[in-house]
């Protein structure tokens, strides 16, 4: 292991999102591009995503290296999203990043996604050891490092905060992705329709509001006692409040000192209010990823694939299977212990 400039080629596929981040050892990234898969209609239809992915990796890799200046030759160590993910769509980055690495004979290492988010965000917020509010397309968690491992103090049981609104958002008539406009319409609103708002425990449940929210669009008073700002209004405020509590009530048992918001849906200003007001009543500091590194990108993959390498290596090709249900609290993380 040399420590000169070293390149790693971080590949993330996972869902929508095939990308590609070129990053040094120093935590320079050189480059970054995503492919995203949009679907027409409906949800991500995993056959679907992988011939999007297939389609697309090489010209997205292609094009990561031109952005970084460099040749495939340059690159020093590969890293993949091994986990969680839809299978079928995990299989073409790691088929991808295993031929690479044989044919290039440098090193590989396969990494668990949502540890990627929070070590992304730790470089990039240059914070230490933050409680995490991951949000996203396909993922709700609220997780910090404890017992050597990325805890997870609070989930979702149904559906991913990300997933829902866009779900609500599709039956409204609005394109994909919906998160940036249903946040937009609610700020023309002050009203509050009464939604289910589900906390079980640490855990959060979303397939209540999501119901309900789509009920109030289809029901006849729809566009003369409430319009759409006013349903969006209200979807956010409960969503959004069950998130803070359970991000408030982890954090009051932790006792960190930083709290990290990352995932696609840390870009609503509404979101970073209300978990930021919470972070200032414990007296913590509040952070969000850089937008371009909190959604799903090659970046974080490319980073976290460093910081497994410099500590205990790489893995052996016989242990770059993919594991689509892996959880973060299922694997040590050897670089913080
Ligand atoms: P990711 O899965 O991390 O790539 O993030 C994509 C998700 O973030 C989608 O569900 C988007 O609708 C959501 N998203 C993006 N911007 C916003 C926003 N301003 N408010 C709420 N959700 C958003
Ligand atoms: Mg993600």
């Amino acid at each position: 292991m040399c420590q000169i400039r070293e390149l790693v080629l971080g590949i993330e596929s996972t869902a929508h999102t095939f990308s590609v981040g070129i990053i040094d050892f120093e935590g320079k990234v050189h480059s970054l591009v995503n492919d995203i898969y949009i679907p027409e209609k409906g949800g991500l239809h995993p056959i679907l995503v992988r011939e999007n992915h297939l389609n697309n990796f090489m010209n997205t890799i292609i094009k990561a290296l031109t952005e970084a200046r460099i040749s495939i030759k340059d690159i020093n160590l590969i890293a993949f999203s091994q986990s969680p993910g839809l299978g079928p769509v995990l299989k073409i980055g790691a088929l991808v990043t295993r031929m690479l690495s044989q044919i290039l004979k440098i090193p590989i290492v396969g990494v668990n996604h949502c540890i990627a988010h929070i070590e992304i965000g730790r470089l990039m917020c240059n914070i230490k050891d933050p409680l995490t509010l991951y949000v996203s397309g396909g993922n709700t968690i609220v997780s910090a490092f404890e017992s050597s491992r990325y805890q997870i103090f609070g989930e979702t049981l149904d559906l991913a905060i990300g997933n829902m609104i866009d779900s609500f958002a599709r039956d409204a008539g609005l394109s994909h992705p919906g998160g940036p406009k249903i946040e937009e319409l609610a700020q023309k609103s002050n009203k509050y329709l009464p939604l289910p708002y589900v906390v079980k425990g640490m855990d959060l449940s979303f397939s209540g509001i999501y119901t309900a929210a789509k009920r109030f669009i289809e029901s006849e008073d729809f566009n003369k006692k409430y319009n759409l700002n006013d349903v969006a209004n209200s979807l956010q405020e409960t969503a959004f409040a069950m998130l803070t509590e359970v991000t408030e009530r982890a954090l009051a048992h932790t006792e960190k000192t930083e709290v990290l918001l990352t995932g696609g849906v840390a870009a609503n200003k509404k979101l970073q209010q209300m978990i930021e007001y919470i972070s200032k009543e414990h007296n913590a500091r509040f952070e969000v990823v850089p937008l371009k590194y909190a959604g799903d990108n090659g970046a974080m993959i490319g980073w976290t694939g460093i910081l497994r390498y410099n500590s205990i290596g790489g893995h052996d090709i016989s242990e770059t299977i993919i594991n689509p249900k892996e959880r973060m609290d299922q694997i040590t993380v050897p670089w913080r212990i």
